[in-house]
């Protein structure tokens, strides 16, 4: 039987969750999920400077608004800072790695004398077969043995496989002289011990996989399932930047985009399932699978995700709605809506969710429920109010008073209405409107009427015939 899938997104905490970092938590998160794995999270705090505790905030808060949920605790890579140290003194004992005892200033002149023979520029330390009884009382740094010869080969599940001249390759450092261990090995090591089995992440990281290669094979360790993903481009096909729009998954949210839409877009950058456009999470997690990825860069188009994303409000679940709603304006720093409001939300739900994109479009088309008498007339409405038009909403007031309240019966009201005033229904609609909800665009009458209830349409409809 093949071990359990582990994967892990492993965001540096240096800004905000981009939307790049997002999609790679998303394809971590579903590749375990659909195969009963564990998704963890490892915070690659090792750059003290840069890192921040608000970054890594941010990344969590990202991560919650798009449900991507993480297995067991957070790590920190920086804790583990003495067991990546360990490892280096293990692969000096092992003869794999080796004191290194060059100054700055021979690395340079070494590099400057390649540079000036025209040979390669890699540094080539003189200490690598030195031996230890010919080592000075000075400060070293731990390199790795690298290979001389031959070839090293990244077998990627999504870029085939890459094989680089080991030529290519130095000693790299593992540990430096103040006894702190490189980001490469940190790496390394934390995905052997947290028994990661794929990694899923940007292709600007596969440079760094022939290095971190030497480093699982001097330790004799299993090398996991390494797949770099293309980068995300803007419409015009330039690497995605601040000119095309939003970056920073924050930014969506407070754009209002479902969260269910963000993550069926974002499965579908640079990853694809047939021609399915649209799905559920449960279907992206049985779909989702390494052979879907693309090799070329995706490119993110906003017309897209708006589609996908007005797909997903009109197929979601109303009290669900209603409670990303109100999420949203909480995190948005909008007032909470009272619970009536909420309730009322919930019940026009049905007549507001065909077209909106966004939680917003979707808010402010709930106006009529939301807002309570007297209902403030916005300028383009108030002019449906004239004398006569209140003349006829009085007279249908008083019609309306017995009638049943069901669509059936107030549509054969208001149409015997309109044919006894010798005129259309449509004629009716713009006094409605403004009557009910202060409006001249809204929800259709009949469905604002019905989530209303019998008392409150009376009620505005007799205060605007009074006004
Ligand atoms: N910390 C790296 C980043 O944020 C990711 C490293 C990795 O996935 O191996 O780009």
């Amino acid at each position: 039987m093949s071990s359990p899938v582990v994967t892990r997104f492993a965001p540096s905490p240096t800004g905000f969750l981009h939307i790049g970092g997002a999609r790679t938590a998303l394809f971590n998160w579903l590749y375990a999920r659909g195969r009963s794995g564990k998704f963890l999270l490892r915070i690659e705090d090792t750059d003290r400077a840069r890192s921040t505790p608000e970054a890594t905030a941010a990344i969590l808060q990202g991560m919650a608004w798009l449900g991507l949920d993480h297995d067991g605790d957070i790590v920190s890579q920086f804790e583990n800072a003495p067991r990546h140290a360990e490892v280096a003194r293990d692969l000096l004992a092992h003869g794999k790695a080796y004191k290194c005892f060059a100054t700055q200033e021979e690395i340079t002149a070494f590099r400057e004398a390649a540079k000036a023979e025209g040979r390669s520029t890699l540094y080539r330390s003189p200490w690598r077969d030195a031996a230890p009884d010919s080592h000075p009382d000075a400060p070293y740094v731990i390199r790795i043995k690298a290979p001389l010869d031959g070839t090293t080969v990244i077998r990627d599940a999504v870029q085939g496989d890459v094989t680089i001249q080991n030529s290519q390759l130095d000693d790299m450092v593992l540990l430096r002289s103040d006894g702190t261990p490189v980001y490469m090995l940190a790496v390394v090591v934390d995905d052997h011990d947290m028994g990661v089995t794929h990694v899923i992440r940007g292709d600007d990281h596969l440079n760094n996989a022939a290095r971190q290669m030497m480093i699982y094979t001097a330790m004799s360790w299993d090398v996991p399932v390494w797949a770099h993903i293309p980068l995300i481009h803007g419409p015009d096909g330039k690497k995605l930047s601040k000119r095309h729009g939003a970056l920073g998954a924050q930014e969506y949210q407070a754009m209002g985009y479902p969260a269910a839409g963000m993550r069926n877009y974002l499965a579908r950058l640079g990853w694809s399932h047939g021609d399915d456009e649209f799905f559920t999470d449960a279907q992206a997690q049985e779909w989702f699978d390494l052979d879907g990825i693309r090799k070329s860069p995706a490119q993110f188009d906003l017309k897209k995700l708006e589609n996908i994303c007005g797909q997903h409000i009109a197929a979601a679940d109303d009290a669900a709605l209603r409670q990303e709603c109100e999420e949203y304006l909480k995190a948005s720093g909008q007032p909470a809506l009272t619970s009536a409001q909420a309730d009322g939300l919930e019940r026009a739900m049905y007549c507001l969710k065909e077209r909106a994109k966004t939680l917003p479009e979707l808010i402010e088309k709930a106006h009529f429920i939301l807002t309570s008498r007297p209902i403030e007339v916005e300028e383009k409405a108030a002019k449906n109010l004239d004398p006569v038009s209140r003349g006829i909403l009085n007279e249908l007031t008083s019609q309306l008073q017995n009638a049943s309240w069901n669509r059936e019966t107030l549509e054969e009201v208001m149409n015997g209405f309109a044919a006894a005033h010798d005129t259309k229904f449509g004629k009716l609609a713009g006094p409605l409107r403004a009557a009910l909800a202060g409006r001249a665009v809204t929800p259709s009458v009949f469905d604002m009427m019905l989530v209303l209830g019998q008392t409150e349409t009376l009620a505005r409809l007799s205060d605007a015939a009074a006004d």
